[in-house]
């Protein structure tokens, strides 16, 4: 009976299993071959200023619809690529693709700026500095157009390495912003260590804030604290009109989400600066 039951736990579980490791090689192979970077696209999503309704940057969003696996969401392709080794050549493809993008967009609406997110691991890498030089070289783009984002799980490899390089791209007018704060493991302590500008809170706290009496005093507290050691607050996943009046009341500086608009392909980037249109559209 033990073995039988061995025997289904076995056959139970090691399809599955082997699915998901193998769809992870198969896109790390993809990741290898030119085909799946040509498959790579960039969508943007705005920023809103809380105060004025505009538009004061976009954030890249990294998109791969494949021939064969369809759609593969980025974290997913994202976390193949840090394990198998990817990561860096696919980071430095979507930097310079964002910022010559940010490039065309500034003749339009020449104050425009643009987020790009950073794995740790693109950080880690001793060429970092020169990658994000170079591709805002090749853009004609100063520094001061280019925030970066990286997440909390960069705080916990706290090497005095990674403060050095934060701390010259942000000498050299880059902005830092600390994306899905409040979702890991952050110390309050690396809020006023290392130099980041922007704050994100993360979308779990906002999506549910009419909810949870709880999330509403986090939220508050974060945005307090934040605002006291001089950083700015962004607020992700802003879905209706209801919490972005609550924000506004949390003095939140910049909101981000579906309310606003979804992350957009270029081109409809492009005809909304090229027709002024209203943005956004309800403000
Ligand atoms: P993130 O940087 O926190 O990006 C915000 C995510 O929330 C995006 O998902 C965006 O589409 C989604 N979002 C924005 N507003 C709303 C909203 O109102 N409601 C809901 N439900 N979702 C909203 P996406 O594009 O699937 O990206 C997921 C994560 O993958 C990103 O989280 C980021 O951590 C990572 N990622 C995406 N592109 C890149 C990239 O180019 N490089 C790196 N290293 N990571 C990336
Ligand atoms: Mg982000
Ligand atoms: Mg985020
Ligand atoms: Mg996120």
């Amino acid at each position: 009976a033990e073995n039988q039951r061995a025997r289904i736990r076995h056959c139970f579980f090691a399809p599955s299993m082997e699915g998901i490791a193998s769809r992870k090689l198969k896109i790390q192979s993809l990741l290898n071959t030119g085909s799946a970077l040509e498959e790579l696209d960039v969508y943007y999503q705005p920023l809103i200023d809380a105060t004025t309704g505009h538009i004061v940057s976009f954030e890249a969003l990294a998109r791969w619809h494949n021939a064969e696996l369809g759609f593969i969401p980025p974290p997913e392709f994202i976390t193949a690529a840090e394990d198998g080794g990817q990561i860096v050549e696919l980071g430095e493809l979507i930097m310079q693709t964002a910022c010559l993008q940010l490039a065309q967009w500034r003749r339009l609406a020449p104050a425009l700026k643009i987020s790009v997110n950073i794995s740790p691991l693109q950080l880690l890498d001793p060429a970092f500095e020169s990658m994000v030089a170079n591709a805002l070289q090749l853009a004609g783009l100063p520094p001061q157009a280019l925030k970066l984002e990286v997440t909390e799980q960069l705080m916990l490899q706290s090497s005095d390495q990674v403060l050095h390089k934060l701390n010259s791209l942000q000498s050299q007018g880059i902005q830092l912003a600390i994306d899905d704060f409040g979702s890991g493991y952050a110390s309050l302590n690396y809020l006023s260590s290392y130099p980041f500008e922007l704050l994100k809170i993360d979308q779990s706290f906002i999506m549910d804030i009419m909810r949870e009496e709880r999330l509403l005093t986090l939220t508050r507290t974060i945005t307090e604290l934040a605002h006291s050691l001089g950083l700015k607050v962004v607020a992700e996943g802003v879905e209706t009109t209801e919490i972005a009046s609550l924000l506004q009341t949390l003095e939140c500086d910049l909101m981000q989400g579906y309310l606003f608009s979804r992350p957009l392909p270029v081109a409809e980037v492009t005809s909304m600066l090229e027709n002024g249109v209203p943005w956004p559209p309800n403000a």
